[in-house]
């Protein structure tokens, strides 16, 4: 094989899902090539067009922009080899298609569709799929009936006898009985071409050395090689890569949880995580035994080698784990824009301290789709219990409570900036000056103020969240209660 620069193409037909599968694919290209200092490659697989989808086309702009995997060459930037939108290369496929006609490789068909079920059975010989009917009619019998404007299409012709073989950077060395493998179908009668047609013209015109992609595309792949043989073309490294399962050692489907980008985003995981996940659904960095890397760190050390074939588990606990991480290690500012964002809305009009909120919530939150429900104790007031106010640790109990929130209460009303330090301060104070102990006055503020038993950071972090105002408001509704009960 000639040295040539390594160049990996992502494929995607445009249904509107970007699968986690798909997106394996899109992520090994882009490291494989990166790897190597090559090219990723964009193309659009759109042929198949009972399975257009209007916008599809956008949300794999989107994604592999919201993954960081940006391509070298595509639709929309262009590049040497393009166009690189299936529907836009028609004319090249039809005269691939001819030429392959002309060498004898292939053959116009004429059968139709109900032709073909209708004599499924009846005609069957040893070959898998469709019966070879129109294999060997004459060049007089095409000529005529193509001149009479019968529709046809045009299929590969397999040899009848002896065996294929191609190696695998993966799988290894898989070899099929030719014989086994069916005269498919390279051009339709619209004039569009077949995936298994399009594929091996374009990643041949486009230059590209490794082939990655699902191993649901194995047993195809030998019917690619005589392709790549009847046009003279070199043959690419494959490379398949593992099933996708649940772990239940199902294929992963909807059945185990979301199985798009986008679904993962909206339960509340973030793409560098997501991606951070998907990296490892197949691969491992060999002896290395962290498991967060960033992009940036994947494209230095991935490696094909480091590709296995058995199937990959996808684990929600593992992507919970890893969205903790991805959290843990932000930078600050960015946190606190995303929790701006889902803790607003929470909010509505009401006033709270970001950055407090921001702070409280970094160390505890494991998806973003939990704050909502994290944050309930302070976006709204929860209806208030004397079992709250019950602690047999601190010898606390309601009475207790509503006679240190009593005395507090004018004190806090008087505190003059409403901040951590000074809250503080005055809870310290008030101990000592009042001869109350700390596990005390802190249960009847934290519950007085929030009305739950559990909740994230103590009761000075929610009462800067809620403010000066919230918080009194809160703590006289609270002695009401416990005066009233
Ligand atoms: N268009 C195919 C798909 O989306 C591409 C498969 C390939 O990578 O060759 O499954």
């Amino acid at each position: 094989m000639t040295t040539r620069i390594t160049k990996t193409r992502f494929a995607p037909s445009p249904t509107g899902i970007m699968h986690v599968g798909n997106l394996r694919s899109a992520l090994y290209e882009y490291l494989i090539a990166k790897a190597d200092h090559g090219a990723f490659i964009l193309r659009i697989e759109d042929t198949d067009r009972e399975r257009y989808v209007e916008g599809a086309v956008d949300v794999i702009y989107r994604t592999l922009d919201q993954c960081g995997l940006h391509h070298d060459e595509g639709p929309d930037i262009g590049g040497p080899n393009g166009p690189y939108t299936q529907s836009e290369r028609l004319l090249l496929y039809r005269q691939y298609a001819d030429q392959l006609v002309s060498q004898g490789d292939a053959y116009p068909c004429f059968c139709s569709a109900t032709h073909i079920a209708e004599n499924d059975d009846s005609e069957q010989t040893e070959s898998f799929g469709y019966n070879r009917h129109c294999r060997d009619i004459s060049r007089e019998e095409v000529t005529r009936r193509t001149d009479a404007g019968e529709s046809y299409v045009i299929r590969q012709r397999m040899p009848l006898s002896g065996e294929t073989s191609f190696s695998d950077d993966v799988y290894g060395k898989i070899t099929v009985m030719n014989k086994e493998l069916e005269d498919q179908i390279l051009l339709k009668s619209d004039g569009y071409p077949t995936y298994n047609f399009a594929n091996v013209v374009d990643d041949h015109l486009m230059e590209i050395t490794h082939i990655v992609r699902g191993s649901e595309y194995l047993s195809s792949t030998p019917k690619y090689c005589l392709l790549y043989e009847a046009f003279g073309w070199e043959i690419p490294h494959f490379v398949h890569l593992p099933l996708i399962v649940g772990e239940d050692g199902r294929k992963l489907s909807k059945r185990h949880g979301s199985t798009s980008f986008d679904d993962l985003v909206n339960d509340g995981y973030l793409p560098e995580a997501i991606v951070n996940m998907i990296a490892f659904l197949g691969w491992a960095p060999g002896s290395d035994t962290r498991e967060i890397f960033s992009l940036k760190e994947l494209e230095e050390i991935f490696h094909i080698a480091g590709i296995n074939k058995a199937p990959a588990v996808f684990s929600y606990n593992k992507l919970n784990w890893m969205n903790e991480q991805y959290i843990r290690i932000m930078p600050f500012e960015t946190w606190t824009k995303l929790v701006k964002d889902t803790a607003d809305p929470c909010f509505r009009d009401t006033p709270y301290d970001l950055i407090m909120l921001a702070q409280v919530l970094q160390p505890r939150v494991t998806k973003l789709s939990d704050i909502p429900d994290m944050i309930r104790f302070l976006t709204t007031r929860l209806p208030q219990s004397r079992e709250l106010f019950f602690n047999k640790r601190a010898k606390l109990d309601a009475d207790k409570a509503a006679d240190i929130l009593d005395k507090l209460y004018p004190l806090l009303s008087a505190l003059g900036s409403w901040n951590e330090a000074d809250l503080q301060e005055l809870l310290e104070h008030a101990c000592e000056e009042l001869g109350i102990k700390k596990g005390q006055i802190m249960g009847s503020l934290r519950a007085g103020l929030a009305a739950q038993q559990v909740t994230p950071g103590g009761a000075i972090e929610t009462a800067v969240i809620l403010g000066r105002e919230e918080s009194l408001g809160r703590l006289a509704q609270a002695l009401l209660y416990l005066r009233e009960v």
